[in-house]
């Protein structure tokens, strides 16, 4: 018989980690997996092995501390392994996670799972923007900050919000020309003043925004406010971009400017949680625009509508590092009482105590989608010719066609031309379909649904399928 792990957490990042020492801190027996060489996620990631760096900048610093405590801790850390599907156990209460990884086993079993998957960028596309040289805002960011690569010497940007600002922040200082910022929310003075009790005592965020802004002012790089990059062209890679103003809806509204001789484009559109697990799992999904898409329902305990499995961090909404920090304590704690090493009064009295901060991150978290959301109007940027789902090539007239012939939802569009099949699964082109549609079809996004998902959610060497046991496999799916 397989040997049961107490608690699986799968993703090391700030949620998954504070989850991790919780827990274990309690007594429970944790594994922690993820599919990054080191653990981190992507606020606390580390430099490359063999990396040399003269200073460490203050979260790097902070990071240190915190990965310090886990590698005092008594938890188990798989990295570079991928758990590529989740099932029902063979013994009743229990889950089984399938495994990719130099040194992890194929399968491993659990009483409860934490998942803890984090969230990715979100593209929004129009013409040109699956050339090379366009790029998004945390693929920059990760270039600038951990591998010291600038991405490009003269870049346009252009998105929404604060990872945005701090990324055409970093390029300029790292010694890129940045062209323009396009910063697509209208009128962020006098919306940001409306929005001023709920971020009240968030000096140092709001400090860390203005010290960016005023980056790019000392550099004289124009900040356009309810402006877009709306087509982008070149032959081998961007050599020029558009630019236009929005209307109130996000549509362009005035024939813009073209800048030439530009290497990179950067889009900062935010990001959308990472939730195939807990689609492949057939959780309870809500739509929630302040949390980046469709993300499972929870209860307090940050459990989702299947027992035994709990969401966290970005991978449940968006929110930040510190409402991820928040939130694997309360899953870590959460878990605990669930097998008993925390009574039911310890843990309850642990909510009320950590409940006034997460409702604080919360109000913030609220602030910045009302202020920073992509406008529908945005996705009304492609034409026929456009490539929408870049694994399989699938073109938005293409995606028209499927609707003609009566898509009702994402999934319909799918099955009808191969949108979504690719490597990355819908990951990128999931939402922009949804979105397209709402503008073709009129339908909300929650009518549209989300892709279904079939393990593996990666794509895997196919020796790893041949090696798993089908026998077991569908003994298992099956339950
Ligand atoms: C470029 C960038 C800059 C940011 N800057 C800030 C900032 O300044 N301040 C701030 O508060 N927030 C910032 N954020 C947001 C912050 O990083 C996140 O809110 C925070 O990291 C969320 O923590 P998390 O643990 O939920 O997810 P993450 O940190 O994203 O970690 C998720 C982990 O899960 C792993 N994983 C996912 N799926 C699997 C799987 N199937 N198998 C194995 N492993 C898996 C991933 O490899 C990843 O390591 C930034 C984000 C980005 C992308």
């Amino acid at each position: 018989m397989n040997k049961v792990v107490e608690l699986v957490i799968v993703g090391a990042g700030p949620a998954g980690i504070e989850a991790a020492l919780t827990a274990s801190t309690a007594g429970v027996e944790v594994t922690l997996i993820d599919s990054a060489p080191s653990p981190g996620g992507q606020y606390f990631q580390q430099n490359p092995q063999g990396f040399k760096k003269e200073s460490l900048a203050a979260s790097q610093v902070k990071a240190q501390r915190f990965l310090g405590r886990l590698s005092s801790s008594k938890v188990t850390v798989l990295n570079h392994t991928l758990v590529w599907g989740i099932f029902e156990g063979t013994q009743p209460g229990t889950w089984c996670l399938t495994l990719h990884g130099p040194t992890a086993p194929p399968r491993l079993h659990a009483q409860a799972v934490i998942l803890a998957t984090g969230a990715f960028d979100r593209a929004i596309p129009f013409p040109g923007w699956d050339l090379p040289g366009v790029i998004t805002a945390g693929a920059a960011l990760r270039m600038i900050k951990h591998q010291r690569i600038l991405p490009g010497k003269r870049a346009l940007l252009s998105g929404t919000g604060p990872l945005q600002l701090q990324t055409a922040a970093l390029m300029v200082q790292a010694g890129a020309e940045v062209v323009a910022v396009c910063e697509c929310a209208p009128a962020l003075l006098k919306r940001g003043v409306a929005q001023l009790p709920s971020v009240w005592g968030q000096w140092e965020r709001i400090k860390e925004g203005l010290d960016y802004l005023n980056v790019l002012l000392q550099a004289r790089v124009p900040y356009r406010l309810g402006w877009a990059v709306t087509a982008v062209d070149g032959e081998e890679r961007v050599r020029q971009g558009a630019i236009q103003k929005l209307g109130p809806a996000g549509n362009p509204i005035s024939p813009g400017e073209v800048f030439q001789e530009i290497d990179t484009v950067v889009l900062g559109y935010g990001l959308t949680p990472r939730t195939a697990l807990v689609r492949q799992l057939g959780c309870d999904m809500e739509y929630q625009t302040r949390c980046g898409g469709f993300v499972p329902r929870r209860d307090s305990s940050l459990q989702t509508s299947r027992a035994g499995i709990y969401a966290i961090g970005d991978g449940a909404g968006l929110g930040g590092a510190e409402k991820a920090i928040l939130e694997g304590r309360l899953a870590g704690y959460a878990v605990a009482n669930q097998l008993g090493y925390l009574s039911e009064v310890n843990a309850k009295a642990i909510l009320a105590r950590d409940n006034p901060a997460l409702r604080r991150e919360d109000r913030f978290a609220w602030t910045l989608a009302t202020l920073f959301s992509p406008p529908a109007g945005l996705y009304a940027l492609a034409d026929d010719d456009t490539v929408i789902c870049r694994c399989e090539q699938v073109t938005l007239g293409q995606l028209r066609h499927a609707i003609a012939a009566g898509a009702q939802t994402v999934n319909d569009v799918k099955n009808l031309g191969r949108a979504g099949m690719g490597n990355c699964q819908g990951r990128t082109c999931g939402t922009i379909i949804a979105q397209i549609m709402t503008v073709e079809t009129g339908k909300t996004v929650e009518d549209l649904r989300y892709f279904n998902i079939r393990p593996p959610i990666h794509p895997l060497p196919l020796h790893v399928i041949e090696e798993y046991n089908p026998g077991s496999f569908q003994r298992e799916d099956r339950q």
